[in-house]
């Protein structure tokens, strides 16, 4: 496949950005999402669900736009993001600045998390328990953004999204999102998380190259949405080739 230039981005949203949410009676308003999401924002920021509670600063809830159809979910935040409770605002999220910029996209146009929203002590990795705990804080976050895409950024982003896959072999590939995660009728796509990318030049090339299939990944995911979700006439036979979330041959 052609990898995607410049000016094929353009085509990705009508404003030129990741945005394309449908103006259905049945999807949220941008303010009605904003809404939502800033109180579970607010729930994150009081949470003592697990002992990362005892160790943080500051909760790191999330940000970005919540009329955006694309959502970057990263691991966990850094000593950076515990200090200033936002996501990626350290050198990690530097880069992940830079990686959007080859994309003509900035990072208020998207909206950007991670699998645990309090910092792990010395930044170790989240324990699965952890995880488990502050799972329905991103998946409350999911169902309210309905993204048509979520990016992981790492492995354990990455194994929520694509259960058993391995980093080495997933990255810069998509996959059907399954509904218990909160998002619908979406594609995942996977992609190292900059942290380790900064740590190695060959992951820091591969991110680069992964990361300017993100715009055909939309495109595909808008499609397969647009099918999914498209209203069936009385004429429309069964056998509809609306695709099955576990079609395996797009993949
Ligand atoms: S990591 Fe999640 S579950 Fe644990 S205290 Fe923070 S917000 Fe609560």
């Amino acid at each position: 496949m052609t990898e995607p230039t410049p000016a094929s981005v353009a085509v990705v949203g009508a404003s030129g950005g990741p945005y394309d949410h449908p103006a259905d009676a049945a999807a949220r308003s941008a303010g009605e999402r904003k809404i939502a999401l800033d109180a579970i924002a607010a729930e994150v920021r009081g949470c003592r669900r697990c002992p990362l509670s005892s160790g943080r600063t500051q909760a790191v809830p999330g940000e970005g736009d919540p009329d955006t159809e694309v959502v970057f979910v990263g691991e966990g935040p850094g000593f950076n993001e515990d200090r200033q409770g936002r996501p990626f605002v350290g050198r990690a999220g530097e880069l992940l600045v830079r990686l959007l910029a080859t994309l003509g996209w900035r990072r208020e146009e998207v909206f950007i998390t991670n699998v645990v929203k309090c910092r792990p002590p010395d930044n170790r990795d989240p324990e699965p328990s952890e995880i488990a705990a502050c799972a329905p804080y991103l998946q409350r976050q999911l169902e309210v953004l309905d993204p048509a895409l979520v990016v992981t950024l790492g492995r354990h982003s990455m194994a929520r999204f694509m259960p058993g896959a391995r980093i080495g072999a997933a990255h810069g590939t998509m996959a059907p999102v399954d509904a218990s995660t909160g998002v619908t009728d979406a594609l995942v796509y996977a992609l190292y998380h900059p942290a380790a990318a900064l740590r190695s030049t060959e992951v820091e090339r591969q991110s680069f190259a992964d990361v300017a299939g993100i715009p055909a990944a939309l495109l595909e995911a808008r499609r397969r949405r647009d099918l999914a979700r498209a209203p069936r006439s009385a004429e429309t036979p069964a056998t509809s080739d609306a695709p099955e979330p576990s079609d395996p041959t797009l993949f």
